[in-house]
């Protein structure tokens, strides 16, 4: 036998058995499992790219061929497929994210930094809780993605880099090794991010409510899986707690300008800008976990501060640094590039 031998009349004629007894009996007739890469693109649905051309072989050299008669993958099915005029779409799961790997290190330890069966509850409820949140779209997952297997894989990636594991580590990525060393350094403290994760997770930050791309995290968006700074920010928008602060502050007699700056929108574009000012909140929620905020945890500022503030996903500014950042940056200005006292018209 040779896959040369099948021909696009085939393939079509594998689609259309496929189609007549659906996904699941045409892989059990065939005997092949469901496809982990590689799939056929074919008026709009997709089929299991190894399976169709097992049975493909069938339909003209009169042998199907088995799962163990050949191999899958790119430079096989898929390039049969391909040459054939066929569209074969590669759907990889994406990779874990930070957050993601922070929620499976956090189930290592409390597994005494051991991997974890694939039967063990706290596998089956991770994986239930990463299908169900929202840092990765439905359209870039892949088949199997984050099953319980997946998440096996990924704790034996943690568990084996931990530094009393004699073996070989498992192959895993650079960020396991990082929040790892996170986790050792820091046990509680990432503990409590897990849970404020999990919980803001759980609260709704699922795939319903796909993530919107967040300017203030400055390109990094879902992608780099920050749940928690999405959310804070999020949070900082709610117009009820502005509206709050704002009345507070006009009780009190504060003039409504930038904490930092001293920026005032009404006195710069008049009318226009009165009563102008944007919240934020001085403690990040992945440091506090959710709580409920109180107005004196929020700072009023004018939307430039607010933007540097935010600007490095991993590395927000408190107030009192910002502030620095500008005095510092004034006084370089003034003194000129080296330091050195500024024009002679001074
Ligand atoms: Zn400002
Ligand atoms: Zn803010």
């Amino acid at each position: 036998m040779t896959l040369a031998d099948v021909t696009a009349q085939d393939v079509l004629k594998a689609i259309a058995e496929f189609d007549r007894l659906g996904r699941e009996e045409f892989l059990a007739s065939t005997g092949f499992g469901t496809a982990r890469e590689y799939f056929i693109e074919h008026n709009g649905q997709r089929y299991d790219s190894k399976a169709i051309v097992g049975y493909a072989h069938g339909v003209s050299q009169h042998v199907q061929l088995l799962p163990g008669d050949f191999t899958g993958g790119d430079k096989t099915v898929a390039t049969l497929l391909r040459s054939l005029g066929f569209i074969v779409r590669q759907i990889r799961n994406p990779d874990w994210t930070r957050d993601e790997i922070v929620l499976a290190c956090d189930l290592v330890v409390t597994n005494d930094w051991k991997v974890v069966g694939v039967n063990d509850p706290r596998v089956l409820d991770l994986s239930e809780l990463l299908q169900t949140s929202a840092i990765h779209p439905i359209e870039v997952r892949g088949e199997r993605f984050r099953n319980p297997a997946g998440v096996v894989r990924k704790t034996a990636d943690i568990a084996t880099r931990h530094p009393s594991y004699a073996g070989v580590p498992t192959h895993g990525n650079k960020v396991d090794g990082e929040v790892l060393s996170e986790f050792l350094a820091r046990p509680e403290e990432m503990h409590a991010y897990a849970e404020a994760l999990r919980a803001e997770i759980e609260a709704g930050d699922s795939i319903g409510q796909s993530p919107v791309v967040d300017p203030d995290l400055d390109g990094h968006s879902a992608d780099e899986g920050r749940v928690l700074q999405r959310r804070h920010l999020r949070r900082e928008r709610d117009p009820k707690l502005k509206a709050a602060k704002l009345a507070a502050a006009r009780r009190l007699g504060v003039a409504i300008a930038c904490e930092v700056c001293g920026f005032d929108f009404f006195r710069t574009y008049g009318p226009r800008g009165e009563g102008y000012i944007e919240c934020h909140h001085r403690t990040p929620l992945s440091v506090s976990g959710p709580t409920k905020t109180r107005l004196e945890d929020l700072a009023l500022i004018c939307s430039n501060c607010h933007r540097m503030i935010h600007r490095n996903a991993s590395d927000w500014l408190t107030i009192e640094q910002l502030a620095s950042v500008i005095s510092e940056q004034r006084l370089r200005s003034t003194s000129g590039p080296d330091g050195e006292t500024g024009d002679a018209e001074d």
